[in-house]
Parts: structure tokens; sequence; C-alpha cells
């Protein structure tokens, strides 16, 4: 049994806006502020750990690696936001 085949544990919440995954309990409820093309991310982190909250990430499988580098598409969190809020 290997852990690296193991989908990581959900995510502790996601921002509204963009989807950018909350890394650490300390930003819930806080400014997302990921720089996007056309500036800082407005949203907010929201707790959110619901499963039909999220998608496992289909680049790494649920498991945060890409060719044994931290996955780029879900920032090594294994999931994606299934719900952003688009404005
Ligand atoms: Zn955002
Ligand atoms: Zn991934």
């Amino acid at each position: 049994m290997s852990a690296q085949t193991l989908p990581l544990p959900l995510p502790l919440g996601a921002c509204v806006k963009c989807g950018r995954i909350a890394l650490s309990e300390q930003v819930l409820g806080g400014r997302c502020a990921n720089p996007l093309s056309d500036g800082p991310c407005v949203g907010y982190y929201r707790a959110s750990t619901g499963a039909g909250d999220w998608l496992l990430c289909p680049s790494c499988h649920g498991n945060g690696l890409f060719n044994n580098y931290r996955c780029a598409h879900c920032d090594g969190s294994g999931w994606l936001y299934a719900r952003p809020q688009f404005p």
C-alpha cells in the first residue's frame, strides 16, 4: 500500500470567486488576493468541506504531485473547487 496513490484530505476551503484553495485555516474568511490578469482577486476564502464542493484533480488524481513536483493545477492540494461563484 502506497500513500502516494491515495487522494489527499479535502481542503479547508476555497476562494468563492476564483476557486483558489485555502491552504491554511488562518486564511478562511480573509481576502484571496490571488494575482489575476486584471488585478488581485477580490474574493474571500470560505470554509467548504462538503464532498460535493470538490472535484478530484484530473492532473494528479488527488495526490497533489505531478511528475514528482507539486501539481500546479490544484496547487498541490489534490482537489479543485467545484463551485466558484463568478460575479
Ligand atoms: Zn480568489
Ligand atoms: Zn493536481
